[in-house]
Order: structure tokens, then C-alpha cells, then sequence
């Protein structure tokens, strides 16, 4: 049994894509829909410019209003919780699309398939590897474990540093929480 949790550190976050691109390979997903993307808040008056930079994808809630409204139960949790589609039970009644408080679900253009990040699960995490956006941060922004497993990275961090998890208020457990800039941006 495992608990899988990504954390993004926004402060180390640089805003490349390449977490976004990466994903895109990986999951073959298409133009005009995405499972990741980072979004770039720009706010001050030069050249006192501040830049924010957020992620934006399933967070894999524990409680997860997505399987709760899925009629056919084509929207599961795997035993370590993360969020999955059986698209041969999927019916395309797009519940999960509207209830997702997330914004995190879209209907792929060419398979019709409901689509939304899977921390990679069958094409990586069965085979040990870690998510394809978290293999390729250029600055370790990404972190991603167990966090059952008190020697991981991902415990760790929790351990260390504040976690705030997105749209919190809502009480879906998220397990991805990030780090808040606190830096102020890297042009101020
Ligand atoms: S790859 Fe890393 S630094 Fe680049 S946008 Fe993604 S999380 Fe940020
Ligand atoms: S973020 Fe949306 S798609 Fe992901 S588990 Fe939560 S409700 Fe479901
Ligand atoms: S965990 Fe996998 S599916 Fe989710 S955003 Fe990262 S690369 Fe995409």
C-alpha cells in the first residue's frame, strides 16, 4: 500500500513547459487539450516584475467528486488512490467533466476518450519509473513519492516545509499540494 503524492515547488518553478511538453509525449495527448499546464501570473511594474507560477492538472483528490458522480463506475481509485478512467465502462456522459471542481478533465478530440493526468500511472509508475513531468524539471520542482515511506523524498519535504494544497476549502484532499512563492519572482 502506498500513498502517492506530488508536491510542486513554486519556488524553484521556472515556468519552461518542459513538465507540460513531457507529458504531452508521454501520454500522446493532442494539440488543444492538455493534462499539465503551468500557469505564468506576471504582476508589478517593470523592473520590479514578480512571476508566479502554478500548476494546473488533477490533484488527485481523496475524495473525489468525479468517481462520486461517474455512473457506471468507469471513474475508480486505484488502492493507492490515484484517480483512474476505464474507458471501456465509460458511457461519455460527461459528469466527471462537469462535477471536477478542477477543471482537470476534457474529452480527447480524436479517441472521444474522457482524458486527465494519471501521475502516469500504467505507462510509468507500474514499471518503477517516475511521472514523465517530474523526470524532466530542469530544477527539481517536481517531487513525487510515497508518502507512506517516511525515507522518501516526498516525506520528507512534507516534513520540512509548508504544504498548501489547491482549492483546499473545497475538502477533497488533494495529493498534490504545492510550495508557495514566497520569493517574490525571479525578475524582482
Ligand atoms: S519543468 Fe519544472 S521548472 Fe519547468 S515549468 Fe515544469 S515544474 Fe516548472
Ligand atoms: S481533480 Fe478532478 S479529475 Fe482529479 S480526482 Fe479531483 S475531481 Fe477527479
Ligand atoms: S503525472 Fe504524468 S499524466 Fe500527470 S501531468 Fe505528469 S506526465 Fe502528465
Amino acid at each position: 500500500m502506498k500513498k502517492f503524492v506530488m508536491i510542486h515547488n513554486e519556488n524553484l518553478c521556472i515556468g519552461c513547459q518542459a513538465c507540460s511538453v513531457a507529458c504531452r509525449n508521454e501520454n500522446k495527448v493532442p494539440d488543444d487539450v492538455y493534462r499539465l499546464q503551468v500557469h505564468i501570473k506576471m504582476s508589478g511594474t517593470f523592473p520590479h516584475l514578480k512571476s508566479d507560477y502554478t500548476r494546473h492538472s488533477c490533484v488527485m483528490c481523496e475524495d473525489s467528486p468525479c468517481v462520486s458522480v461517474c455512473p457506471t463506475g468507469a471513474s475508480f481509485k486505484t488502492e493507492n488512490g490515484i484517480t483512474l478512467i476505464d474507458d471501456r465502462l465509460c458511457v461519455s456522459c460527461k459528469y466527471c467533466i462537469l462535477a471536477c471542481p478542477y477543471d482537470a478533465r476534457f474529452v480527447d478530440p480524436i479517441t472521444k476518450a474522457i482524458g486527465k493526468c494519471t501521475f502516469c500511472y500504467e505507462n510509468r509508475l507500474l514499471e518503477g519509473k517516475e511521472p514523465a513531468c517530474v523526470s524532466v524539471c530542469p530544477t527539481d520542482a517536481l517531487v513525487f513519492g510515497d508518502a507512506l515511506d517516511q525515507n522518501s523524498e516526498v516525506s520528507k519535504l512534507i516534513a520540512k516545509k509548508s504544504i498548501e494544497y489547491p482549492k483546499a476549502y473545497l475538502n477533497t484532499k488533494p495529493r498534490l499540494g504545492f510550495i508557495k512563492n514566497t520569493k517574490g519572482g525571479r525578475y524582482e
